[in-house]
């Protein structure tokens, strides 16, 4: 199997993490188990002892109509969905003009804005492991069970690119930092706001070296420069400790921590007792 050495403080959105080899999977058998499948990083935030990595081959690159269904390959990039879209006049794929990541990502964490979620107009995936239709998934807010790697992806082929839509969704971002990030760092806990909450016990602009908790919009954690895992790591618990302390709620992390001090134990290792 092929490898790439990543450096992932320039490929990551967060602009956190060093240099790391990273598997290459070319063909589904490629995928044993051992490695954690990374997209282009937009979501994750990778620390100083990471598992075994692994990303798509660029042969999962593309997007095509097919037997009156649009399919598109794990690997590609939201921006090639998006263009390809308006090009050629596809409905309900305006969301990803501005939505980082790659398509494979974009399903994994059924990635959305309010109740436009990559779900709405999935047919089915193919993973290493066969074909599963949408009915056969679990899938919900930033949610799905999938459990290997997203090959492909087809879904409803709809004519009537909204530019409208395209704007409507740049307005909605409008609030988020330009900074590096990886996105919202919390879920929503239900009926409620991680900003909201993260504002409430004062973390709102919380810096500690060069990460913060943005002034512009408070479940973002970004990074100023040269922000470190650790210190993100530390912030992440701050608030979680301190929204549970008032609240009684427990924040989860949408961010994905890909460190095997953190991997799996977050809940066991970090919640509280009150
Ligand atoms: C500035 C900014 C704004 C954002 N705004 C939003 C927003 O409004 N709404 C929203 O939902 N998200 C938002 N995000 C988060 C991000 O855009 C999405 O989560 C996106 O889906 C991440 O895709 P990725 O390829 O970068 O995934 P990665 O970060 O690489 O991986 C995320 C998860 O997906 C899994 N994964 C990746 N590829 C595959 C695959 N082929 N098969 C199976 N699993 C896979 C990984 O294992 C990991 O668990 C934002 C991020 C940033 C940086």
């Amino acid at each position: 199997m092929s490898t790439k050495l990543i450096n992932f403080s320039k490929y990551s959105s967060i602009k956190i993490g060093g240099k790391v080899e990273v598997s290459i999977l070319e063909k589904p058998s490629d995928f044993t188990g051992e490695h954690y499948l990374l997209g282009s990083c937009n979501n994750t935030l990778i620390g100083t002892q990471p598992p075994p990595l692994m990303i798509l081959s660029k042969k999962y690159n593309y997007i095509k109509i097919e037997d009156g269904v649009l399919k598109i390959g794990g690997a590609t990039p939201s921006g090639k969905i998006a263009s390809f879209c308006k090009k050629h006049n596809i409905a309900n794929f305006e969301l990803v003009s501005h939505l980082p990541g790659t398509l494979g990502g974009l399903v994994y964490m059924n990635a959305g804005l309010k109740e436009y979620e990559i779900f709405n107009h999935l047919i089915c995936i193919e993973t290493t492991l066969g074909i599963s239709q949408k009915e056969d998934i679990e899938y919900g807010y930033r949610y799905t069970n999938i459990s290997s790697p997203i090959l492909e992806a087809v879904f409803e082929l709809h004519e009537g690119f909204d530019t409208k839509k395209v704007e409507m969704f740049k307005k909605m971002r409008s609030n988020q930092p330009s900074i590096p990030s990886a996105g919202s760092c919390f879920k929503n806990p239900e009926g409620d706001y991680a900003g909201r909450l993260i504002e409430a016990v004062g973390l709102k602009g919380k810096m500690l070296g060069d990460m913060e908790f943005s002034t512009v919009h408070a479940n973002f954690l970004v990074n100023h420069g040269n922000g470190t895992f650790d210190d993100a790591i530390e912030l992440i618990q701050e608030v979680q400790k301190k929204v549970y302390e008032k609240f009684h709620i427990w924040l989860e992390c949408e961010i994905i921590i890909l460190d095997k001090r953190y991997m799996g134990k977050e809940s066991e290792i970090l919640k509280p007792k009150l």
